[in-house]
């Protein structure tokens, strides 16, 4: 059989790897095996998030309410933005997806960084639109600015913090660039990681109501899977205003969020309690993390996620690593996909960080 053309250049995206596989391939103990790869909340999904999706077991025969009222309303108090500046994906996943549909053809151009999330690219490429890369592999505005006069893209993604790096631009320079740019640009603003990012640095913090009333063409994308703790349920929102929103709902399938999915969400949004604590978690262990590079001389990128992603020097190999630790039970992403020799550890519990750093130094000092 043949497909589209276009499926040729798609590499399929390389999800983190499941608990049940290393149970499966190895023969560990399900408790004893430690996933740090796919940037969830090693603290689990707030209390109030689980007591909400039991709850809504017993409807799981009925469509979901397809306007989402309820999660948009707690979503329009939380960011004081108007019902109708939101959109609701299943992930912020799908509502890139979207933004690509409605922007890109086979003549496109999407920009992005030298290094950053991979969806970015895959979607772009299924509707045959090239993907522009800066030079840099971290966000540089100043080669955005210039790779934006030159290829003229339908659209932008910054992904602020950067994902699989961890670098972060400031709110001030971002607003500066976006002021640089015409309005029939589809700027997409990837906030996946900002509630770790506005922990840490009021700087890197992106106030999607200020952004969105002062740019007509910028989508601010946000998610339940990283700080929420969500990840299984799916949850994402993007945030613009209604000329973007009304194109983007013209491409959502109804009911594309389950009814426990809006629900958890709601909960998840309201236990503040859950969310400092998970924030905190990160603040708190993340500077193990560096000390661990610095002590075995590993370059690192100063993060602003829930992760830390270390460069490697040959001899070691970053795909040679993560396997072996994945055989001690211990998942860490490889970022042999990105071209790089590095990996990177989503920030777990000190429980979970401590067998890290415990199962790599063994391996380093057999090295
Ligand atoms: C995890 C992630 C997302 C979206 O995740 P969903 O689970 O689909 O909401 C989007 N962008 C980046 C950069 C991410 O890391």
């Amino acid at each position: 059989m043949t497909f589209n053309a276009t499926l040729d250049s798609i590499k399929t995206y390389e999800a983190g790897r499941p608990i049940e596989l290393v149970v499966r391939e190895f023969g560990i103990a399900e408790d004893a095996v430690v996933k740090l790869a796919s940037n969830e909340n090693p603290l689990g999904a707030s209390p109030k998030a689980i007591e909400a999706i039991i709850k809504n077991a017993c409807n799981a025969h009925l469509y979901p309410d397809d306007s989402m009222y309820a999660l948009k309303n707690a979503l329009s108090k939380h960011f004081n933005i108007p019902v109708h500046s939101l959109i609701i994906g299943a992930g912020s996943d799908q509502i890139i997806e979207f933004c690509i549909h409605a922007k890109a053809n086979t003549q496109s151009k999407v920009l992005m960084a030298g290094t950053t999330f991979a969806m970015y690219e895959i979607y772009a490429k299924m509707v045959g639109a090239e993907a522009v890369r800066t030079p840099s592999r971290t966000h540089n505005l100043q080669e955005f600015l210039e790779a934006y006069n030159t290829h003229k893209p339908d659209i932008i993604f910054l992904c602020i913090p950067n994902n699989p790096l961890g670098d972060c631009l400031d709110s001030k320079e971002v607003f500066d660039f976006l002021k640089q740019i015409d309005s029939n640009c589809l700027v997409v603003i990837d906030g996946a990681y900002q509630e770790f990012a506005k922990a840490k640095d009021s700087n890197k913090a992106i106030c999607p109501k200020t952004l969105i009333e002062t740019f007509s063409n910028v989508i601010y994308l946000g998610t339940f899977s990283k700080a929420y703790g969500l990840g299984g349920m799916r949850v994402g929102y993007g945030i613009a205003n209604a000329e973007i929103i009304q194109a983007l709902a013209k491409l959502r399938p109804p009911f594309n969020i389950t009814t426990p999915s809006l629900a958890a969400a709601i909960a998840a949004l309201d236990d503040k309690e859950h969310i400092n604590a998970s924030t905190q978690n990160n603040l708190e262990q993340m500077p193990l993390f560096e000390r661990f590079a610095i002590e075995k001389g590993f370059k690192y990128t100063p993060s602003y996620t829930n992760f830390i992603t270390y460069y490697f020097e040959s001899p070691l190999d970053s795909t040679q690593i993560a396997d072996c630790l994945l055989q001690k039970g211990m998942i860490i992403r490889n970022l042999a996909s990105y071209g790089l020799n590095a990996i990177r550890i989503t920030i777990g519990t000190e429980k979970q960080n401590t067998q890290f750093f415990t199962l790599f130094n063994t391996y380093l000092n057999k090295k």
